[in-house]
């Protein structure tokens, strides 16, 4: 347990500073709050100021926070206080951030140190950084020094007061490295420090992009209106994938670099958008910074220091990018806004979407949310007023939209122990034969999702999840998808012992792969899984791949389905298109008809017309319809008309309650006193507790709540009041998600 020296009695030695001022400090901990410091003269503070304070024997950073609005009822004596020791070489963190990590903490009931330690997850960028060494022109001298053809391109490259990397220079001059050291023996060059930040060049806002279309012109006028404006506003870029939503945000970013203010686009799966980057490149001739889980230390030291020194114009970056150290914030677009990817579930439970737009309107910055299949939330935001809407009603360059068709498995099923029916076999093979792409659809990844003998029925099952084992046959070995457990198939049935017994139920793409090997030996097949690519260079490799035409078929999990421009791609099938109806989530339609409209939009991008073939179980449900008319409005709207009575979201508030432990009986215990203490009256309504559909993981035990509330009424005090009044033991854990999306 921590202790704060300030709040705790009897401490000795404590520093005596009377009478001195002192300001609180808020530091990246799972605390209640901010402590307050002594400021030792001749220092002097002011919030957001990265310092370093005592702590428990250590130093740690922390801000200094605002002073409260209520003075504290029992402030800790003067002579208690521990002085700040010392102040750190960075920009101050700006009020909006931090009021920013005060309403993101407030609204997911999180310690706000714990949001406060996302925008401090790089200290050493805190630190003065060491300058760097580069060449620039010396000034002219007595002698007169040869000067070869080489050295004349580097004097073209370097003009007058200009420093560049030795690298850098060398590479643009096209001269060795022993070019420039000569030069500088010679008196030509001399050393000097680099400025910083010159990795992130500066994007030209009126490098020339695209011509665009008519209908393209014109939203991409309206969005540059809106961040020429200045001030907080939330619009919703809607438009049938294909259609240039890309490009036209990208008028967007121009505007707010003109503007002399930053922009930040949020992608869902950074890692994957390699094409995205080249887009960019190729509207600004520049690469942005870039923000993301896997970049280098290094990189991210220096990102993030050149974000809080202005110099980084444009950021691009996974949900963690909302809390960099923006000091100019003036547009924040959420690329995908729909996808359930930009909600973090571990540590502190946020939406990115959602605390993007708070973002923005602490910054006075414009949000532009972008999808071509809008979350059912940011339609009814539209409907109510709250956000505007521009939409691109055509694919670009007269592409049409796919044809969408559903192959009725029970008219026509696939033979015994195959998955692709006739149909889809036979559009597979007419596009192949055409020299056009076909791409093989199925969210699965492995070989098969359950293992089962065949003398006794037992499943395969995690010990430590409740999930079946799912078997990676490359890689011999059953696994859980949600804990990473994993065992070699066993030999024999380990529950009554028969030999060879074991068999695999239904399909994942690597089964899929094995039946395409036997019906098209001949093609060439690429698998993308996240399993089988694992990192950005690989994703980008298989999409170049794709693009120049190396690749007749690809057969890929929902990687497939994240905004890829493949021009050849003409045929899509989808393998299971029943595989996301099933279960209980609120948003499980909702999400099949976005998901599988997406893959459905990687089909016809270019002149060739694309088709795309669904097998379902039930091609009348609402769900196939809504793909085959694309009709999504109207889908959309039947969706509101089911949620709208009963105050599901987006028409009423909803909080989750998980409640874990090792032991059942506890988890049990905590679960069934928070469901007697429950909250009530007009409007509250709490469910549960029951057991979560994921019972058990990563071996806890778990236990669900409930609380829905009308749109009008906050869940953040009635939780907070909730929670305040059930005692829960140590070993148990409360987890409160706000909004929850998902419903595992
Ligand atoms: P969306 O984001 O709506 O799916 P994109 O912005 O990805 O659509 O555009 C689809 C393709 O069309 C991309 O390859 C893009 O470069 C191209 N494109 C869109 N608008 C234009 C335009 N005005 N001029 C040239 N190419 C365009
Ligand atoms: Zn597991």
């Amino acid at each position: 347990m921590l202790t704060h020296p300030g709040k705790h009695r009897g401490m000795k030695d404590t520093p005596t500073v009377s009478g001195r001022p002192r300001v609180p400090v808020m530091l990246p901990l799972p605390l209640a709050g901010a402590y307050d410091y002594a400021v030792p003269a001749p220092m002097a503070l002011r919030p957001g100021e990265f310092v370093s304070v005592p702590l428990n024997q250590r130093e740690v950073l922390g801000v200094v926070w605002d002073a409260p609005e209520v003075p504290e009822a029992n402030p800790v004596p003067d002579r208690r206080l521990k002085p700040v020791a010392s102040v750190l070489p960075a920009p101050p963190m700006t009020a909006s951030l931090r009021r920013f990590i005060d309403w993101v903490a407030a609204y997911t009931l999180s310690p706000p140190g714990a949001v406060l330690r996302m925008a401090m997850s790089v200290p050493a960028a805190l630190e003065a950084p060491a300058p760097q060494a580069g060449w620039t022109l010396a000034p002219p001298g007595n002698s007169r020094p040869r000067i070869t053809p080489e050295r004349q391109r580097v004097l073209d490259v370097l003009r007058a007061g200009e420093v560049h990397a030795g690298a850098l220079l060398a590479q643009a001059a096209g001269v060795s490295l022993g070019v420039l050291r000569g030069m500088a023996e010679n008196g030509l060059l001399r050393p000097a420090l680099l400025p910083r930040n010159r990795r992130f060049a500066r994007p030209d806002p009126s490098h020339p992009g695209p011509a665009l279309g008519p209908a393209q012109a014109a939203a991409g006028a309206a969005l540059r209106n809106r961040v020429a404006a200045q001030r907080f506003g939330v619009t919703l870029l809607t438009g049938v994938t294909g259609s240039g939503k890309t490009e036209v945000y990208l008028d967007a970013v121009a505007e707010c670099l003109a503007r002399g203010r930053q922009a930040l686009v949020l992608l869902p799966e950074i890692a994957l958008s390699t094409q995205w980057l080249e887009r960019f490149e190729a509207r600004f001739g520049v690469a942005p910074a870039l923000w993301h889980s896997e970049i280098t230390s290094r990189t991210r030291r220096d990102t993030w220091r050149a974000v809080a020194e202005g110099e980084a114009p444009v950021v691009v970056g996974a949900r963690s990018a909302l809390f960099l150290p923006f000091p100019d914030l003036g547009l924040i677009v959420v690329d995908e806004e729909h996808e359930t990817a930009f909600k973090q579930e571990e540590g502190v439970v946020y939406h990115a979407r959602d605390m993007a737009v708070v973002r923005a309107r602490l910054s006075q910055a414009a949000c532009v949310l972008v999808s071509a299949t809008p979350s059912l939330e940011s339609l009814t935001n539209v409907e109510a007023g709250r956000y505007t809407a521009l939409d691109l009603p055509e694919r670009h360059g007269g592409a049409s939209l796919p044809v969408v068709e559903v192959v009725d498995l029970r008219r026509t099923p696939p033979e015994r122990g195959r998955f692709l029916a006739p149909p889809l076999v036979e559009a597979v093979t007419a596009t192949i034969e055409r020299g056009e792409q076909a791409m093989l659809f199925l969210n699965r990844r492995g070989y098969a999702p359950l293992t089962l003998c065949r003398h006794c029925g037992h499943r395969m099952r995690c010990p430590n999840c409740t999930a079946w084992l799912v078997e990676h046959r490359a890689k011999r070995l059953l696994q859980c998808h949600h804990c990473g457990h994993a065992e070699p198939p066993p030999a024999e049935c380990p529950e009554c012992g028969t030999a060879n017994s074991l068999t695999a139920v239904g399909p994942g793409v690597e089964r899929v792969m094995e039946e395409a090997n036997a019906l098209w030996p001949d093609a060439r097949r690429l698998v993308m899984a996240s399993d089988t690519l694992p990192g950005p260079a690989a994703a980008a490799e298989a999409a170049r791949a794709i693009q120049d035409r190396e690749v007749d078929l690809i057969i890929g999990t929902q990687i497939v389905a994240k905004g890829w421009h493949f021009p050849h791609l003409t045929l899509v099938g989808v393998v299971d298109a029943d595989l996301g109806l099933a279960g209980g989530d609120l948003r499980a339609a909702e999400r099949t008809v976005q998901l599988l409209h997406q893959v459905a939009g990687r089909a016809g991008r270019a002149e060739a017309p694309g088709r795309v073939l669904l097998q379902s179980f039930s091609p009348e449900h609402p769900v196939m319809q809504a793909l085959i008319s694309g009709d999504l409005a109207a889908f959309m709207q039947e969706e509101a008309a089911m949620r709208r009575p009963g105050h599901w979201p987006p028409f009423g508030r909803l909080a989750a309650l998980i409640v874990s432990a090792e032991e059942e009986r506890e988890a049990d215990r905590t679960a069934r006193d928070l469901g007697l203490a429950a909250p009530g009256g007009e409007g509250v309504q709490v469910l549960g507790p029951a057991p979560a559909p994921l019972a058990l993981l990563r071996g806890r035990h778990r236990r669900r709540l409930l609380l829905k509330t009308r749109r009008d009424i906050a869940v953040q005090p009635i939780l907070r009041e909730w929670l305040a009044r059930v005692p829960v033991p140590n070993h148990v854990r409360v987890q409160v998600d706000v909004d929850p999306v998902g419903f595992l």
